[in-house]
């Protein structure tokens, strides 16, 4: 039986080793919190997931939601399931003690959701997004909408989505057309239509708060013109109890490749005379307001292919001790057993790449987390704008990264297997219908690249870029007088690569034509993840280095060996990748962008 678990050696190395979450229990917010509570709320995680959800993995993947044309049907495991992350408070363990949360550091809050999204990502997803929709009303939304919404949502009575996207507009928001029109008694009136939005219709909450995009009449045109609403699937009654139907219809639900956990909907709005909604703070802010939503849920994307990635891995690695086949060259004995396939060579090449892809990702969404929280409850005022700086630049990266490779990772967890990998009795071919996703929503990988380069690189200045930079050098300096310092001065040298392409593709905007210069972006987004992730694999690299030293007992003597060898991997096999990237950035290669529609 292949494992089923993601490591916990592994998760408690990242939390404690490389990025001592310990330390954070000094802050006042968690005050109340120790490596204990921490690793309760990681174990109670583990708990549920293995006991609710592994069990339904297989039959939530092969039934797809249903629709009648008057509700839609799950398979009835899944609302059990869910309700027993909200009943062990797994649904928003980083919220206030007051509404209702565990107030843990979201770095543990991640850990602790580690075995959910591993084994139940898409399934999540109801209470992901609920969690962030809430998030947003709480930091944008009025007294009255947080208690009127966020509080059912905390208390898992209601959930949320989040309704941007359009037939004509996906990853051009600024067509969008969805209307809104103001009434007298201050609320608006809203008619569209919304295409892809994730748990858009079901029954397994009372309610559900829409967060819509939409343009109130004579708006300007573009993003200057859109707004922000709440538009609850159901009214509510003066007393707070559900009321009528809103005018908010499911015109079908889509059929996917993966991520069958969760319902994919087309929503119409306004059918008959225009759906209730509450604007969220000022008309034609929303899309500002709707980043709030967005960066959290890019980091939430992230983190569900790192996960699907790691357990994928850690499945393939199992089946790789246990499948006996063939020889070694240097054997010519054919009466002799045949080995483990982790035995060749090549195995072990597709589970090193599987690991450093995976830990790499996993890593550096946990930093997003750390980020995250480090802007809101660091001691000091420039620790908080730091970290703002520093979450705001990587996003695009920690959104895209994890899922870019993530599924290559899964594309070789279904390799190591062979053709056990490829039919359904394993996961490992879920895994990859389910990653594939994640290049895709959340704003493409060509969408993000063109946020990295364009907007995030130059913007305030630099400061993001020179934040991450002086981030990356003061790793390198540490590991300089280390074992490590062969890799140290890889990862200097991948930095000068980088400023001298920076300083070049920029430059060549002032004098090239905008298209041509930023039609090698994705490259650029390759660059810069596969250098931030090397760093991130240094400091894992460091981490281990001094678990070495302390002279661990046998089983982490193999793992901190296992972390120092992926890291080399990374460095000799990923790192060099750079050079090509730079290459066409900075050659300005016109290749795609001079071949002609005509041509193909
Ligand atoms: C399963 C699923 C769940 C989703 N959940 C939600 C949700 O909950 N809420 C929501 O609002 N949306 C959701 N989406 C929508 C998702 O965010 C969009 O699919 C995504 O933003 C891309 O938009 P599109 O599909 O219209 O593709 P398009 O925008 O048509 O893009 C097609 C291709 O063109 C490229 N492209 C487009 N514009 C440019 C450009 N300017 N420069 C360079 N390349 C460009 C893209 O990178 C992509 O490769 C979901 C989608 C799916 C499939």
């Amino acid at each position: 039986m292949a494992a089923q678990a993601l490591s916990e050696r592994d998760l408690t190395f990242m939390l404690y080793e490389v990025f001592d979450a310990e330390s954070l229990t000094a802050r006042p917010r968690y005050a109340d919190h120790s490596r204990e509570t921490f690793d309760a709320a990681i174990e109670t995680g583990k708990a549920v997931a293995l006991k609710h959800f592994l069990p339904i993995r297989q039959k939530v993947d092969t039934n797809e939601p249903t629709f009648d044309g008057k509700k839609v049907h799950l398979i009835p495991e899944i609302k059990p399931a869910l309700d027993a992350v909200i009943e062990a408070g797994l649904a928003a363990p980083s919220s206030d003690f007051d509404s209702g949360g565990m107030q843990l550091p979201p770095i543990v809050t991640s850990a602790a959701q580690a075995h959910l999204f591993a084994v139940a990502s898409t399934t999540l997803g109801y209470i992901s997004l609920t969690d962030a929709n809430a998030n947003l009303i709480e930091a944008h939304g009025s007294k009255e909408q947080i208690d009127t919404w966020v509080r059912p949502m905390r208390e898992g009575r209601f959930m949320g989505t989040m309704a941007m996207t359009e037939p004509g507009a996906g990853s051009g928001l600024a067509d969008l057309t969805t209307s809104a029109t103001r009434e007298a008694d201050g609320s608006y009136r809203l008619t569209g239509n919304k295409i892809f939005i994730s748990g858009g219709d079901h029954e397994l909450s009372e309610n559900i708060v829409h967060l819509v995009l939409a343009r109130v009449k004579g708006a300007p045109k573009g993003v200057k013109g859109i707004s922000l609403f709440i538009v609850p699937k159901f009214l509510l009654n003066e007393d707070g109890s559900i009321g009528e139907r809103n005018d908010v219809a499911l015109a079908g639900l889509f059929h996917k490749m993966g991520g069958r956990g969760h319902t994919s909907t087309a929503l119409s709005f306004g059918e008959n005379g225009g759906a209730t909604a509450y604007l969220v703070g000022e008309e034609n802010k929303g899309l500002m307001y709707m980043f709030h939503m967005m960066n959290e849920a890019r980091i939430m994307v992230g983190t569900g292919a790192a996960l699907t990635a790691l357990t994928g891995y850690q499945y393939s690695l199992d089946y790789a001790r246990e499948r006996p086949q063939g020889r070694l060259l240097g054997n010519k004995d054919p009466e002799s057993p045949p080995i483990p396939i982790i035995e060749h060579a090549d195995v072990r090449r597709m589970l090193l790449t599987q690991k450093a892809y995976a830990e790499g990702a996993y890593a550096l969404c946990l930093l997003g987390c750390q980020l995250a929280d480090d802007e809101k409850t660091a001691e000091s005022e420039e620790a908080r704008t730091q970290a703002h700086t520093l979450l705001d630049f990587l996003t695009p990266i920690i959104k895209s990264w994890p899922s870019e490779y993530g599924p290559k990772a899964n594309n070789l967890a279904i390799q190591v297997m062979g053709g056990h990998g490829y039919i359904n009795e394993h996961p490992v071919e879920m895994f990859y219908r389910d990653n594939r996703l994640n290049p895709i929503h959340e704003g493409t990988t060509g969408i993000q690249s063109l946020d990295l380069l364009g907007r995030k690189v130059p913007m305030n200045n630099f400061a993001g870029y020179q934040a991450i930079l002086n981030e990356m050098q003061g790793t390198i300096d540490k590991a300089r007088d280390t074992e490590l310092s062969l890799f140290a001065g890889q990862l200097g040298a991948a930095l000068t690569e980088l400023q001298q392409t920076t300083t070049s593709v920029l430059g060549a905007t002032a004098e090239k034509n905008i298209d041509l210069v930023f039609s090698n972006s994705v490259s650029y987004l390759e660059m810069f993840g596969h250098i931030v992730v090397a760093w991130i694999w240094l400091r894992q690299g460091l981490a281990a280095d001094a678990g070495l030293q302390a002279n661990p007992h046998k089983d982490d003597e193999h793992f901190y060996r296992g972390k120092l060898q992926a890291m080399q991997y990374f460095f000799r096999s990923e790192l060099p990748k750079i050079y090509h990237w730079s290459k066409l950035v900075r050659d300005i290669d016109a290749t795609s962008f001079e071949m002609k529609p005509d041509w193909f």
